[in-house]
């Protein structure tokens, strides 16, 4: 198993399929995107199949998924997402989205064997999408996301950043669209992941903000099993339940003491932490020619010595090289 010095076990294996992406969402990407890895440098499809093979068949790894960059850019999604619900044990298998394109191939995708979806989401408003992520495509995300619970990809999560002065007294309405559709919704603090990094921590709407605002329309209360366990998101029931409000307070309440995460960019770096500022090289070692055993046992090495924490309270944290995007949200 992935297990590191301080007893931790990574269970959920986080792949980036792609960098690249169709919105420029202002808290991840500049409005001219990044320099996109060079297509020799991606894991191929068959790549990222035989590294998730190794991390579910060698490695204990229960839970994958995918994301980006814009997962739904990878020409090969569904077939990836076929394979590796084919493998023994199955893994459960969910995406990361902005939802662009869900609405074609929601269908497919469950067929394939998707679990899950969660659909990025920030505004009501068409006019702040557009400013907020600087692209006109709302609509499609809307589409996306009804196409995913027709599809029956449930609980279709959505995950919110709110930012202040541009979409932060959309909470509790947010959260009223999302009851009435059946979505469960999840606030995230803003990280300093951004590409431009312009993250100040003053301007994060925090989760306790955040509650403040949801509490004046809902009655929250934790949910019983209140126990977060290693789910980063903590839940509350609304108005007694059973609908749900998730918020992942990375920054002011940080679960790094129960984190079971294991990360792949895209170009086959293992990571052990989003905010890790030193990757492994698997692409190297797979296209040496290394056996499963030999690749399982680097992916071992490189996940040992996480580090206990993010770091973000330590004044002298240095944001990591890689965006978010690159990383792999
Ligand atoms: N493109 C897909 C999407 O937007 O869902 C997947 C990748 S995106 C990097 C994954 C998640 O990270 C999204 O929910 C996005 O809102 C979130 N995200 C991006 N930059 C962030 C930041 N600086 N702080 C917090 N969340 C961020
Ligand atoms: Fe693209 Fe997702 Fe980043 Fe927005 S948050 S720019 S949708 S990768």
């Amino acid at each position: 198993m992935l297990i590191d010095t301080h007893g931790r076990i990574a269970t959920d294996l986080r792949v980036s399929l792609t960098d690249r992406c169709n919105l420029r969402c202002t808290y991840c990407m500049p409005e001219e995107g990044l320099r996109w890895l060079p297509k020799p440098e991606l894991l191929t499809d068959d790549e990222i199949v035989r590294m998730v093979s190794i991390a579910v068949t060698e490695l204990g790894v229960t839970e994958v998924r995918f994301t980006g960059g814009e997962p739904l850019l990878r020409p090969g999604l569904v077939g990836i997402v076929e394979r590796c619900a084919a493998l023994e044990p199955r893994p459960r298998i969910s995406l990361t989205t902005n939802g662009i394109g869900l609405a074609r191939t929601a269908e497919a995708l469950r067929t394939a064997g998707l679990d899950r979806v969660n659909v990025s989401l920030d505004t009501l408003n068409p006019e702040i999408f557009r400013t907020l992520t600087r692209r006109d495509r709302h609509h499609d995300v809307l589409a996306g996301l009804t196409a995913a619970h027709d599809a029956g990809l449930t609980p279709v999560k959505v995950n919110t950043v709110l930012m202040r002065g541009v979409n932060d007294d959309e909470a509790a309405d947010l959260l009223a669209w999302a009851l009435l559709h059946d979505f469960e919704l999840r606030f995230i603090e803003q990280m300093p992941l951004d590409a431009q990094h312009g993250w100040q921590r003053g301007d994060m709407v925090t989760a306790a903000e955040i509650l403040e605002k949801l509490s004046a329309r809902f009655t929250l209360t934790p949910e019983a099993s209140s126990v977060r366990g290693s789910a980063p998101a903590e839940r509350w029931l609304v108005d007694g339940g059973p609908a749900r409000v998730g918020v992942i307070a990375s920054v002011t309440r940080p679960f790094c003491r129960t984190c079971d995460r294991t990360r792949l960019t895209a170009d086959g770096q293992v990571r052990d932490c989003l905010f890790a500022r030193e990757e492994s090289d698997l692409r190297a070692v797979l296209r040496s020619g290394a056996s499963d055993r030999q690749i399982a046992d680097r992916w071992r090495t490189a996940m040992w010595g996480k580090k206990p924490g993010s770091g973000l309270d330590d004044p002298s944290f240095l944001q990591p090289q890689r965006p978010m995007s690159a990383i792999g949200g």
